[in-house]
């Protein structure tokens, strides 16, 4: 067993629209490679610093995440008859951890990234930031039944 360290810069596009790795930022590693019959397992973790943007305020924030990584790399000389088999595979001694990480790392990504846990949202009514504006934010409400008033007393006018 081999324990390996180390960074690798994000490629681009690595996330979903609502929350991503930016590029060109490290990556940290911490994986163990096992030799076993088929290939080379490689389990461990992935840290990554992430951006988003609120799915209540839309508010961009930064977060960071730490997934685990488990896959096993199979040997070239297995046969790869299925052109749709995706395994992964052990080129010389190279593993190309790429789409193993892109994997690991969206699927763990949260469908509806928050700011913040508590995160208030947006006022329906004016879309201000509830979190800036403070708990006493309220707009005159207009009882829906004298609302239609106005309108009635313009069209009296007319006639
Ligand atoms: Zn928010
Ligand atoms: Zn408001």
């Amino acid at each position: 067993m081999k324990r390996v360290v180390t960074q690798l810069l994000a490629p681009a596009e690595l996330g979903t629209p609502m929350i991503h790795v930016p590029s060109g930022v490290p990556i940290e590693l911490d994986l163990r490679l096992e030799a076993v019959m088929e290939g080379v397992l490689v389990s461990g973790t992935v840290s990554t610093p992430l951006e988003g943007e609120c799915s209540r305020c839309l508010d961009s924030f930064e977060d960071e995440t730490t997934v685990e990584i488990r896959e096993l790399f199979y040997y070239q000389d297995r046969a790869f008859d299925d052109p749709d088999d995706d395994s992964l595979q052990v080129v010389g001694d190279h593993l190309d951890l790429e789409p193993a990480l892109r994997d690991a790392l969206v699927l763990g990504l949260p469908l509806s990234p928050c700011c913040r846990p508590d995160c208030a949202g947006l006022c329906a009514d004016c879309g201000a930031r509830l979190d800036e504006l403070g708990p006493d934010h309220t707009h005159a409400q207009v009882d829906p039944r004298w609302a239609a008033l106005p309108s009635l007393i313009e069209n009296k006018e007319k006639d």
